[in-house]
């Protein structure tokens, strides 16, 4: 579903991603975590062409990744992301937020895509909300949107870069709950996270990043207990 194979890219001459090699099955959950300025965001960022890598093969649904922007076009249908500082589209409502892409990206007829949204914003709990702005709502709330959001375009595949890093502690649960559920009706994740909690329940594989690399990546009980590299075992001891 996901193939990274030997992906390098450098910001100017900082070489950022290292021969990542990364392969994701459709309905496995992934969670990443490493170091500040490891290379979390830029890696799962290249998934969906957020930013571009100059060296190594991705591919993503059967699509490879080029400058070729059908391509790019229809990887960004089939992923899905949600944010650390939620992304919502401030002036708009709620609804709009969701109904916007379904309308204009896949041409959905308004009141087709108004019925879409509120079976998402429903399933966040959160419909009630609906025609309110972003800045009248919680943290916890406007992040729910944003999954909302990215779920009325269907995707294969959802990305999320440390989702509930920017939220007060009592918020963060909610947010995680709604992850857990996404991950029991078996949609595919890529999450940056340092919630372990989180890791240990839902994830099929955790992936340590450092410094442009992945270090070491096993399913949860093995990561958490048995970690093999030194720099992950350092990681552990700073973050448990
Ligand atoms: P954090 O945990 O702080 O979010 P991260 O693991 O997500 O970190 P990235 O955001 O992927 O790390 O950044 C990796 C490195 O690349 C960092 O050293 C960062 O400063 C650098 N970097 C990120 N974006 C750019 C950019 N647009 N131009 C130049 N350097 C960048
Ligand atoms: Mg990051």
């Amino acid at each position: 579903m996901i193939l990274m194979e030997r992906v390098n890219k450098w910001y100017q001459d900082f070489h950022v991603l290292k021969d990542i090699d990364l392969t994701v099955m459709a309905g496995e959950r992934i969670v990443i975590c490493g170091p500040s300025g490891s290379g979390k965001s830029t890696l799962i960022r290249c998934i969906n062409r957020l930013e571009a890598h100059q060296r190594g093969r991705i591919v993503v649904d059967g699509i490879e990744l080029t400058e070729d922007v059908k391509a790019i076009d229809a990887i960004r249908r089939e992923v899905g992301m949600v944010f650390q500082h939620f992304n919502l589209f401030p002036h708009l409502t709620v609804l709009e937020n969701c109904t916007l892409a379904p309308i204009w990206v896949k041409k959905m007829p308004k009141k087709e895509a108004e019925a879409l949204a509120l079976q998402y914003l429903q399933r966040v709990r959160i419909a009630d909300q609906a025609h309110k702005y972003p800045g009248q709502l919680s943290g916890g709330q406007q992040q729910r949107v944003a999954i909302a959001r990215a779920l009325c375009m269907k995707p294969k595949i959802m990305l999320f870069d440390e989702p509930t890093s920017a939220l007060d502690p009592e918020m963060v649960k909610e947010v995680l709950d709604t992850m857990i559920e996404l991950a029991a009706e078996g949609m595919t994740m890529l999450c940056v996270t340092h919630e372990m909690g989180f890791a240990r329940t839902v994830a099929d594989r955790v992936i340590f990043m450092d410094r442009g690399e992945i270090v070491e990546q096993a399913p949860p009980e093995e990561f958490f207990l048995h970690p093999k590299e030194e720099r992950t075992r350092r990681f552990l001891g700073q973050i448990l």
